[in-house]
């Protein structure tokens, strides 16, 4: 199997589809996506509880900054939103 060049993985995460895949998985976890292009409205984004967003967005810098696939982060931001 080829190995991933870091730019190509960091291109894959900071393109349309990392970014459509982020507002899938707060849509699919608040219930909501009445904003532009699916998002979950502000209130229903601030109503999640008992969510590590410290450690989300760690991962999603882990994530920019190549360390990990686009699939490993979707992956574990999931777990942390148990869904
Ligand atoms: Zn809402």
């Amino acid at each position: 199997m080829k190995k991933e060049k870091k730019e190509d993985i960091v291109n894959s995460l900071t393109g349309e589809t990392f970014v459509r895949e982020l507002i899938d998985l707060f849509a699919e976890k608040t219930g909501c996506g009445v904003q532009h292009n699916g998002c979950p409205c502000n209130t229903c984004f601030h109503s999640i509880e008992n969510t590590d967003f410290n450690h989300i967005c760690w991962l999603i810098i882990l994530g920019l900054r190549g360390d990990y696939g686009k699939e490993q982060i979707i992956n574990s931001i999931k777990k942390e939103l148990n869904i």
